[in-house]
């Protein structure tokens, strides 16, 4: 029964922003930046001080200092963030048995059975005092019957705050709210939500099942259930989250290193792809070989936070070196991205241009549309036949007489990636 469930969900407040206080504190009660320059890039995150004029994550810098011209901008250090995160996860590992990890700040705890031995809001509320001592940074948490109201109830408490709804008040707690205080609905969610007049959760609530698939499928069955404080989705253990992964086992074993690398620069262009799709991060990368001789060699990599293919292939490479160390046919080879979490806004961290952060955005559009192979990095993919000069051959239907079987091949790989053409088999990893 949802009414004996007790859960708890732990969010830092501004975390970035509290990283960087942490370590200067003239910082403190100043509109605080994080994410590009003044004029560049889009904002990852910002103090509560800076909220106050309206600025929000992932709007331009420029917009940022237009709204408030003092605010100070910092480039900030996916590096120094995931570390701290590191040392949250750490305090909770050491003091709770059930617990995900949701994103690089936030973990939910499954108090359920165990508030008979201690009591929830007292055990969350010296944890969090745990946290800000060992720490120096502060967090708020909420805690209530399931995921979504707990959540519900920290961002109504944050900054600095604590607060417990129990199962008879979550209906009266969540009525009165904006329907956008419900955890997962988007901008057209809450555009097409707004056109029927439903503003309030309470009226959320009320609008009948068959109607609100009608109009947001799914979705909209879901977000109904959210209204009505029902969420029966499972805190998922740390251990246990998921991983994504690919690996691709050769016809022919090969020798051929620059091969080798243009086939990890595509695996890992693939995987990333589908991490920003589904807004994750990965903060371990795991390249695996195999030998002719079948012997499976591992190595692995704890990194900062991260969806963005250049710097994962670089790692990717970096590992692969360390790695091959026999001059021996490889038959295998596989990559591996674990330790996710939900965020997508932090990709721009690595990346100060906000033509780039654009790039990326529009890749993945493409992708979306046509294909993962429909863009891919220049360097993965086959180079085009020359002539006898070393000039391009370029395809040409009406001039070149090619049966119609050949100019289909010819038009495909002018798309297709170097990794689909020179392997034998690839699985996908999931788990
Ligand atoms: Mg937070």
């Amino acid at each position: 029964m949802q009414k004996d469930k007790h859960i708890i969900h732990m969010d830092q407040d501004a975390f970035f922003v509290s990283v960087e206080v942490r370590k200067n504190s003239e910082l403190i009660g100043k509109p605080v930046i994080i994410g590009g320059s003044s004029d560049r890039g889009v904002v990852a995150s910002c103090s509560y001080e800076a909220r106050k004029f309206g600025i929000h994550s992932a709007m331009p810098a420029r917009t940022a200092k237009m709204l408030c011209p003092q605010a100070i901008f910092l480039k900030g250090n996916m590096d120094e963030y995931s570390k701290a995160s590191h040392e949250i996860t750490e305090i909770i590992t050491q003091n709770v048995p059930l617990f995900e990890k949701a994103s690089i700040d936030e973990h939910y705890i499954d108090m359920t059975g165990m508030d008979r031995f201690f009591g929830c809001m007292k055990f969350a509320s010296e944890l969090r005092q745990t946290i800000i001592k060992e720490t120096g940074l502060p967090i708020s948490f909420g805690l209530s019957v399931n995921k979504t109201v707990a959540k519900v109830v920290t961002n109504e408490c944050k900054p600095d705050g604590q607060m417990e709804i129990t199962y008879p008040e979550v209906r009266p707690f969540l009525n009165p709210l904006a329907v956008h205080k419900i955890p997962g609905i988007g901008d057209a969610t809450y555009r097409k939500l707004s056109e029927m007049g439903v503003r309030k959760i309470e009226t959320l609530a009320e609008i009948p099942q068959d109607l609100m698939f009608k109009i947001l499928g799914q979705h909209g069955l879901s977000l109904l259930q959210k209204a009505n404080g029902i969420d029966l989705s499972p805190v998922v253990p740390y251990r246990e989250r998921k991983s994504i992964g690919t690996q691709t086992t050769f016809e022919n074993d090969s020798m051929d290193i620059s091969k080798m690398r243009a086939i990890l620069s595509g695996m890992v262009t693939n995987l990333t792809f589908e991490l920003r799709s589904q807004q994750k991060l990965t903060a371990c990368i795991t390249v695996t070989i195999r030998y002719s001789n079948f012997e499976t060699v591992t190595q692995q990599a704890r990194i900062p936070y991260t969806a963005l293919d250049s710097f994962l292939i670089d790692k990717a490479h970096d590992l692969f070196k360390k790695l091959y160390s026999k001059r021996m046919l490889l038959r295998l080879i596989g990559v591996k991205l674990s330790h996710l979490v939900s965020g997508c806004e932090q990709i721009s961290l690595y990346h100060t241009s906000e033509e780039e952060y654009d790039l990326y955005q529009a890749m993945d559009k493409v992708r979306q549309h046509y294909g993962v192979e429909s863009v891919v990095k220049a360097c993965i993919v086959k180079s085009p036949p020359r002539d006898e000069n070393d000039k391009v051959i370029k395809y040409n239907p009406r001039k070149q007489k090619l049966n119609k079987e050949e100019g289909e091949e010819r038009k495909k790989s002018r798309i297709r990636t170097f990794i689909n053409s020179d392997i034998g088999s690839t699985t996908k990893l999931d788990g």
